[in-house]
């Protein structure tokens, strides 16, 4: 007890009366101090981790450890996280920091491994408690279970929450291993039985321990990362942050009620794509907050909303995540093995470079390689050809996709792949296979090939069709 001393002598005011002395000390003694440490969950709104340990404790110390795992090189020699993402998430930290710092507080930035950062920063600040989002995918699970064997080994307990899911897991209408295995079935049930929870407060001011040493974001270059280029035909430039997501949330209004406007769709609500993946995958926003809002743009009506159906999309590939683990993405043993073509290596590397020959997937594959960002239309384009026409291995193209893309999520990214390969997956459910034998949106006409390839200007638009797949 004696060690911990100093670090109270400052609060001490000087008194000629002991007992008020004393009294002033043990009862800093006594204060309860809960280190939040934020992962993919970078907002501040509809943060339940940080609005519980503001009512729970006296201080919060908010944390973000920048994990040296996520900054490695893959097995084939790419970056685990290419600079468009890695970009991403720097701005989104900061802003994380900028946000906290207007509500009185402070965010510690450190680069190193969560398992060794954490238990060090809790003794330093005598955390109580530590407070974090659950994941369902394993490397980020494998993470946290070191974490929480780090911090038992000082006494110290990692509460989990549940924050990621537009469903609350509790609100459920069946438990994790009941849950319907068809996309269908699960929407259904969960559309009748289950409800989308309020909500929870933004905090006012959130006290924090005094902080000698908050740290520094490191740079893309410290990451060993090149800063990326943005190339001007982007269709727009992500900045991370939950400021920027909340403006992204308003945009995607004013985009609907244009379209509306002006009759682009006649039946139905409008369908447009809200270009809000980066933010949902970091937790710049919340998936509540989105259901809300779009409740009161809709006038509280629930018309099978395209936003709230992509959101289900979403939370069915993690709670798929949470039933089967990492046997949700394996070829079950009664399944026919895929037949994989010989020179599928030399295939995938024509496939990545955007130069299979086939005028659409190169075009698509080029705007990935130069933004990091593509649509769900085009993704599902190049993860069927690569898998079915040039029958290369899908989880090449998983590892390509989580490298480059901008909003990759473990879950969405290796659901929907291995849902295109057809994973453990109810054909009933293929939506896949039926878009791509639509060539009717506007990515597949002409002039979207002229902006990627522009090589191709002068060639007639009938032989750049995706007939010729
Ligand atoms: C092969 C493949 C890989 C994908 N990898 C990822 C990934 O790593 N990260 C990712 O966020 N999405 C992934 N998706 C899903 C989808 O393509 C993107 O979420 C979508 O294109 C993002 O654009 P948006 O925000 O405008 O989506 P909107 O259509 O506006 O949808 C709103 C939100 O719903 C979620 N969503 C939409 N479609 C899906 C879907 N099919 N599965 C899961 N969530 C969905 C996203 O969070 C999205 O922001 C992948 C799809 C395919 C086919």
């Amino acid at each position: 007890m004696s060690n911990n001393l100093p670090k109270y002598e400052k609060d001490i005011k000087i008194c000629n009366f002991c007992t008020l002395l004393f009294a002033e000390v043990s009862c800093k003694m006594s204060e309860i101090t809960i280190l939040v440490w934020f992962r993919n969950d970078l907002r501040i709104h509809d943060n339940e981790i940080l609005l519980e340990a503001i009512r729970k404790a006296d201080k919060v110390l908010p944390v973000y450890c920048f994990d040296p795992f996520y900054f490695t090189k893959t097995t084939t020699g790419e970056p685990k996280t290419g600079n468009f993402r890695a970009r991403f998430l720097l701005e989104s930290v900061a802003d994380l920091r900028k946000n906290l710092r207007a509500h009185g507080a402070e965010l510690i930035i450190r680069t190193g491994h969560p398992a060794e950062i954490l238990p060090l920063l809790a003794e330093e600040y005598h955390v109580n408690e530590v407070y974090h989002h659950r994941e369902v995918a394993h490397e980020e699970t494998d993470i946290s279970e070191q974490v929480e064997a780090a911090l038992w080994k000082i006494k110290l307990n990692l509460k989990h929450f549940i924050g990621h899911t537009l469903y609350h897991k509790e609100d459920l209408p069946f438990p994790i291993k009941d849950i319907p295995d068809s996309f269908a079935t699960f929407k259904k049930k969960i559309e009748r039985d289950s409800n989308v929870r309020p909500c929870i407060d933004t905090p006012g001011e959130i006290s924090t321990p005094v902080i000698t040493d908050a740290g520094e974001l490191p740079t893309l270059q410290q990451l060993g990362l090149d800063e990326p280029v943005d190339d001007p035909r982007a269709t727009i430039r992500f900045i991370g942050g939950e400021t920027e997501a909340l403006k992204q949330l308003q945009q995607y209004f004013i985009n609907i009620d244009k379209a509306d406007q002006q009759k682009v769709v006649k039946q139905g609500p409008a369908s447009i794509a809200s270009k809000l993946s980066p933010w949902v995958a970091l937790g710049c926003i919340s998936l509540r907050h989105i259901y809300w809002e779009v409740m009161k743009h809709e006038g509280n009506v629930n018309n099978n909303n395209p936003l709230i159906l992509e959101l289900l999309w979403r939370d069915y590939f993690r709670f798929m995540f949470k039933k089967h683990g990492q046997k949700f993405i394996a070829q079950s043993n009664d399944e026919e093995q895929p037949e994989l073509a010989a020179n599928q290596d030399e295939l995938f590397e024509k496939w990545k470079n955007g130069d299979t020959g086939i005028p659409l997937v190169d075009a698509i594959m080029h705007e990935l390689n130069a933004t990091g960002y593509i649509n769900n239309y085009s993704r599902q384009i190049v993860a069927v050809y690569l898998v079915a026409n040039l029958k290369a291995d899908w989880m090449k193209g998983a590892k390509y996709f989580e490298e480059k893309l901008i909003d990759y999520s473990p879950a969405s990214n290796w659901g929907n792949w291995a849902f295109i390969a057809g994973i453990n997956s109810d054909p009933r459910d293929s939506r896949y296979f039926n878009l791509v034998k639509q060539p009717t949106e506007a990515e597949m006409k002409g002039d979207f090939i002229d902006t990627w390839l522009p090589e191709l200007k002068n060639v007639d638009e009938k032989y750049l069709h995706i007939t010729s797949l």
